[in-house]
């Protein structure tokens, strides 16, 4: 039967890739989407994770469906890149309440299930620019930060409780969140990638599986890169 796993913002990108490659696993996948519709043949639910009642009702949906989540991956993320002088405090907010707090909503509702059950995993997508800063990108730097932050307190809180929690941190994936990056940024940043590539969205989704795994069953509160180098194990 596989285990019930919820993938926020699973409609595209590395999300998508981390939903099927659990559905090709045997688990029982679920993901959820904000405005670019359903992925083929997952079952999908809409919800945007800066709306509380959104959140509530596609755990409502996913727990009918699949039973309670089981294995939590907090992937729903978005940029708006700028530099500081000329960030608006929307665009400071938009990106906080996405990454941050909308992975805060949807892991405190999968703990109720998890605690019940003594059993549970919670993967965060992060990124290495939370451990390195980026010049033009202090709101989300800030907000991958302050998911390690978050993650290891969970694992802390819930770990007595059979509930692991980790940290994925990529370095540059080829996705719509990249493709707005200019050729010249673009070249600037292989300059520096040890492996001189972008990552494929499967070489994430991989490792978000490791962690999800039995194999993984002693890991927890671990921040782990998938950067190509960039970020030389921080
Ligand atoms: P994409 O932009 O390709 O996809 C983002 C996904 O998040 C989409 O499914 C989108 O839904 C969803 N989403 C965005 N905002 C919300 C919201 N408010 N509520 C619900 N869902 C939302 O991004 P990637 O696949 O590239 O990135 C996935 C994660 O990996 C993000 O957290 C990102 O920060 C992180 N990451 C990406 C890197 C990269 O190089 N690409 C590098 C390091 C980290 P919809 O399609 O409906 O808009």
């Amino acid at each position: 039967m596989g285990r019930s796993v919820l993938v926020t913002g699973g409609s595209r990108g590395i999300g998508l890739a981390i939903a099927r490659s659990f559905e090709a696993a045997g688990d029982r996948v679920a993901v959820t989407y904000r405005s670019s519709g359903r992925p083929e043949g997952l079952f999908a639910v809409q919800a945007d994770v800066t709306k509380p009642e959104d959140v509530e009702a596609a755990f409502a949906a996913v727990e009918s469906e699949h039973g309670a989540v089981e294995v939590l991956v907090a992937n729903a993320g978005i940029t708006r890149d700028t530099l500081l002088l000329r960030m608006s405090d929307d665009d400071w907010d938009a990106v906080i309440d996405t990454n941050l707090t909308g992975a805060y909503r949807v892991a405190k509702r999968a703990a109720r299930g998890m605690l019940r059950a003594h059993n549970g995993r919670m993967i965060f997508l992060a990124s290495v620019v939370g451990l390195s800063g980026s010049a033009g990108q202090a709101n989300y730097a800030a907000s991958k930060a302050g998911l390690v932050g978050f993650a290891r307190s969970v694992a802390r809180e819930f770990g007595s409780r059979g509930i692991t929690a980790n940290v994925v941190a990529p370095g540059f994936v080829d996705t719509e969140l990249t493709a707005v990056l200019s050729a010249e940024r673009r070249a600037e940043i292989l300059s520096q990638v040890p492996l001189r590539r972008y990552a494929t969205p499967d070489e994430i989704a991989g490792v978000v599986r490791f962690l999800a795994s039995d194999d993984a069953s002693y890991i927890t509160g671990a921040v782990i890169p998938v950067d190509g180098g960039l970020g030389m194990g921080h």
